[in-house]
């Protein structure tokens, strides 16, 4: 009540307003969804910075997506009135990423390091597979990259697994030899890939004191949110910012220690950190997320305080309900007690299809019905179990011509040609890589096929030259003939001349001696004119070749949208920007669409209106999930996680036959169905209602909308399905369309998918 004035604590509740305004060296949050942690923190930043307890560039907050990191800043700027400078509010990684490229000459890496996404580090272990033959001891690039991954999620490399390996055991041994070539590859390619990012940066403060001590000392307080889901790699990492700077250090610490920062020892003490999380939301185990991270806070941070928040402020009491009897069939959990004020709101709706498609019909009408109503297509969100599940949806979205995207699917930065155009600058950052290199010989095709890259390769690495440098010597290297020696140069040339651009441009400021780099935007529309990738798009006046034309434009686009955000921030922050987008998550505005992703990526967001579909054995609790120990646990978080993700309305679907990889079979209602009150749940047509045959084929037959369309009368495997049901449809019948049909149909799907842009576009 003393701080009833205090606008950044107005209508904060008792327990609220405590995590906001303590002041201990270690504060843990831990709350069930939608009890406002993640607003605590953003109002506990604003109050530390208002109260001028300190300035915004001594403050480190760790989101878990780049989106969210977005909207807390942006959060924050409100409440402070005004941006808030030199804040870094961002995911482990990209925080990582900017302490890297500060630090790199310490490791003999350059600045312009590459970041290997996990395509990039399966392209690199399939090489390394083929040469060590791995392949027939099962190794492929992506269980070893997985296993890797593992490990160095747990700061484990190549000579820590040999200590603990199984010597008698000859694939122990193959992939300690896999997983050291691996790591010397992406030395010698100046490259990290994803985990690494982390872990080195843990390497770099441990093997560098005074490096740590400058960290130590700039995050004064350091905030992580969805602390649930960090592995240890990431633990380890805040357990080195906050500890007190090495006495030694602090000495030599430029500018020098002010006597006002030290302690009674001589020496700045640890960084306050408050994380907030709640266990019952842990799903990222098969990452190497460790739910004892927060359990074993207060013995990890002594004097630790522990705030508790009750209240859920998002949902009405009947989701609330649901949520807290599905989480309640766990066993290994601290009972919670999530109370809202909101009352009981609407049932919760349920629905049977008797396929994916019927599913997906009526989450599409549904969602009409809804926008009829007033909710707004962007209060609306769709889950999914797996990104599998996306294509019948979409179906039905565009035939009803709902506007909707896909957070999280196959993203931008990944489709082939945004690689392609990638590649020449990433190449121009970093000469050394041989990913990259090897991606742009070949897009577009020049000629300069495998043997003669191989050539190169061996030159390059006989002279120890950059992969630029060795073409640009391409007359040197006797293998190749006059006719590819020409190709070679002139794409040396060309890439020199970008790289000029991009380091400096041949041009100097008024003082003549600082060279200016060019817009980012200048070096990629050089790339794209001289290498005519897109002109060479839309030559072949194919529907799918014009959208990946439309694409590179887009990422000029990008590229010129960064040079005006950030002038004179050059190539390397672009392509620091572009690869931690690209990874996490992406940078899709979603107001006025509604939203489709999977229930991981759903973490953290809420929305009005919430449809989780699929929800069945197999699919939700996933298949993969009921053979391994805990897994049935943390398939119940998630659907925890999805049902708190909806504010109002919550509807729960899903098919009594689904179709997976060509087969048809029949779906069971998940187990998580049964956890739920039969008194919360409205069904509309509840699994006992459906069968393959008899009620629902009247439904098939009346299709209510978009029959108009060609793609409607597409022979529909759900059909035959309606008919006759999956054990007495002939088996041709019931088989994925062959790669031609497959084909043309998706062709179609797209046009009509660019109809409905078009028709939206001009408000019809
Ligand atoms: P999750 O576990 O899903 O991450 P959370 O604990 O971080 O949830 P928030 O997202 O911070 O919860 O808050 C949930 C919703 O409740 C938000 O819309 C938020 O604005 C609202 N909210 C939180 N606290 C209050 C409050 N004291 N008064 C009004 N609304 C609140
Ligand atoms: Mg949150």
């Amino acid at each position: 009540a003393a701080n009833a004035a205090d606008p950044l604590l107005e209508g904060l509740n008792p327990s609220q307003e405590r995590a906001v305004v303590s002041r201990g060296p270690a504060l843990l949050i831990v709350a069930g969804a939608g009890s406002g942690k993640t607003r605590v923190l953003t109002h506990r930043i604003a109050h530390l910075i208002r109260g001028r307890e300190a300035w915004p560039s001594q403050i480190l907050a760790i989101t878990f997506t780049n989106k969210a990191a977005a909207e807390m800043r942006e959060r924050i700027g409100d409440l402070l009135g005004g941006a808030a400078e030199g804040m870094w509010v961002s995911t482990f990684h990209s925080a990582c990423v900017r302490i890297l490229r500060r630090e790199s000459e310490r490791f003999g890496y350059v600045s312009g390091f590459t970041i290997y996404d996990s395509a990039d580090s399966r392209a690199l272990l399939k090489r390394i597979i083929k040469d060590t033959d791995a392949a027939s001891y099962g190794f492929t690039p992506a269980n070893a990259s997985s296993k890797i991954s593992k490990l160095k999620n747990e700061l484990l490399d190549a000579s820590a697994f040999r200590t603990t390996m199984n010597d008698a055991d000859p694939r122990d041994r193959l992939f300690a030899e896999i997983f050291t070539m691996y790591d010397q590859e992406l030395r010698r390619a100046n490259a990290f890939d994803f985990d690494d990012l982390i872990g080195q940066t843990v390497q770099l403060f441990r093997a560098h004191p005074d490096v740590a001590a400058v960290y130590q000392r700039r995050f004064r307080h350091i905030l992580v949110d969805e602390y649930q889901d960090t592995n240890h790699a990431q633990y380890s990492l805040i357990r080195e910012l906050t500890r007190p700077t090495d006495p030694e250090q602090t000495m030599r610490l430029t500018p020098p220690a002010r006597a006002a920062e030290l302690d009674d020892n001589g020496v700045i003490p640890a960084a306050s950190l408050t994380v907030v999380g709640d266990s019952d939301q842990s799903i990222y185990a098969f990452r190497g997320a460790d739910i004892r991270n927060i359990v074993e806070f207060e013995r990890d941070f002594v004097g630790a305080e522990v705030v508790k928040l009750e209240q859920n402020y998002r949902s009405t009491q009947n989701i609330l309900s649901a949520a807290n009897a599905v989480i309640g069939n766990n066993f290994d959990r601290q009972e919670k007690n999530l109370w809202t004020a909101s009352g009981d709101g609407e049932k919760i709706v349920g629905f049977t299809g008797y396929s994916q498609h019927d599913e997906a019909r009526f989450v599409a009408e549904e969602i009409e019905d809804l926008h009829r109503q007033g909710l707004a297509y962007g209060d609306v969100a769709v889950f999914y179990r797996t990104n599998s599940q996306t294509r019948a949806l979409e179906e039905l979205l565009i035939r009803s011509a709902i506007p909707y995207r896909v957070l999280g699917g196959t993203k931008f930065y990944e489709r082939a040609e945004v690689k392609d155009a990638m590649a020449y600058l990433t190449s121009i950052a970093n000469p050394y890589d041989p990913i990259t290199w090897s991606r742009l010989l070949g897009a577009p095709k020049r000629g300069i096929g495998p043997m003669a890259e191989a050539h190169l390769a061996i030159f390059q690495e006989a002279h120890d030259l950059s992969f630029h440098e060795a073409m640009a010597r391409a007359a040197e290297v006797p293998q190749l003939g006059p006719k590819l020696r020409g190709s070679v140069l002139a794409l040396a040339d060309m890439l020199a001349r970008a790289t000029q651009m991009a380091v400096g441009g041949g041009t100097t400021d008024v003082e003549g001696d600082e060279a200016q780099p060019a817009p980012v935007g200048d070096v990629l529309k050089l790339i794209l004119d001289e290498t005519e990738m897109i002109e060479k798009l839309r030559a072949k006046r194919d529907p799918q070749d014009d959208a990946r034309a439309e694409n590179l434009e887009e990422l000029l686009a990008v590229a010129r949208e960064f040079d005006v955000k950030h002038p004179g921030a050059g190539l390397i922050a672009f392509l620091t920007e572009v690869s931690l987008v690209a990874a996490v998550d992406d940078l899709d505005d979603t107001s006025g669409t509604v939203s489709l992703m999977t229930m991981h990526t759903a973490k953290g967001l809420e929305f009005k209106a919430v449809f989780i579909t699929g929800v069945e054995e197999g699919l939700l609790p996933h298949q993969m999930s009921v053979d391994e120990t805990g897994g049935i646990n943390e398939e119940r978080r998630l659907m925890y996680v999805g049902i708190t993700r909806a504010r109002e309305r919550l509807y729960l679907t899903l098919a009594s036959t689904r179709a997976t990889f060509g087969d048809i079979s029949a779906a069971m209602p998940s187990r998580f169905l049964q956890e739920i009150p039969e008194g919360l749940v409205h069904w509309r047509q509840s699994p006992g209602e459906v069968t393959s045959r008899g009620g629902t084929q009247s439904r098939a037959l009346n299709a209510p909308r978009g029959t108009g369309g060609g793609y409607a009368q597409r022979p529909s495997r759900d059909s035959s399905v309606a008919f006759g049901g999956p054990s007495q449809g002939s088996s041709a019948a019931l088989q994925e369309p062959s790669n031609g049909n497959m084909q043309s149909a998706l062709e179609k799907w797209r046009e009509r998918k660019r109809l409905a842009k078009e028709a939206q576009a001009s408000g019809g």
